[in-house]
């Protein structure tokens, strides 16, 4: 069972990835923003919540998101693995999900980092804010709060995987069919 986490800054391009990835591995795709981004939607108690942090640029708090991470997981019998997308985006949330896959006799194969420099990003979610919709890409302050977000608080999870020995760096610059091949021939030498 293959259980990736696809990290990166705020876009890097980890959504985009994983809808080939999912289909050419048959895996689970779990993204905790898109899980928000629904919430939000049907306007459930977890989205109003979530949308408070969201529209700021804020991580929605860590009992919340491991919470409902971990009752998706489960909805899940027998999957041939999982991509988990925008989590663990602290080391807390690490150690839950740590401890949640070893309860069940698993655990991460890899944390597969996607690179890009960050001049790259603010251009890519600028361009993104033009179709997305979403409140968090409209607004540059927004933009430069979720990367400094990412450096203070989610870039610890790449030295939490890294002592464990599972990290493993990809550039994220390039077309899409590029990435793509580098991080299937990443998966193909997990397998
Ligand atoms: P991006 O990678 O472009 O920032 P996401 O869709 O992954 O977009 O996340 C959007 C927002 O959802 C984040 O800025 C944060 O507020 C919230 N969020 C997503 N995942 C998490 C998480 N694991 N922990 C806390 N908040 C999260």
């Amino acid at each position: 069972m293959i259980q990736l986490i696809l990290f990166g800054p705020p876009g890097a391009g980890k959504g985009t990835q994983s809808t080939f990835l999912v289909e050419k591995y048959n895996l689970v795709h779990l993204s905790t923003g898109d899980i928000f981004r629904y919430n939000i939607k049907n306007e459930t108690p977890l989205g109003k919540l979530a949308k408070t942090y969201m529209d700021e640029g804020k991580l929605v708090p860590d009992d919340v998101t491991i919470q409902m991470l971990e009752s998706e997981v489960n909805k899940h019998q027998n999957p041939e693995g999982f991509i988990f997308d925008g989590f663990p985006r602290t080391a807390s949330q690490a150690a839950a999900l740590d401890a949640f896959l070893a309860s069940k006799n698993s655990g991460i194969s890899a944390l597969v980092a996607l690179e890009v420099p960050e001049d790259e990003l603010k251009i890519r979610l600028a361009e993104r804010a033009k179709t997305s919709g979403r409140a968090d890409d409209a607004k540059p302050e927004v933009i430069q709060n979720r990367i400094d977000v990412y450096k203070n608080e989610t870039t610890p999870v790449m030295d939490h995987y890294k002592k464990q020995d599972k990290f493993i760096s990809v550039s994220g610059v390039g077309s899409i069919p590029e990435i793509t091949d580098r991080l299937t021939q990443v998966i193909d030498s997990l397998r």
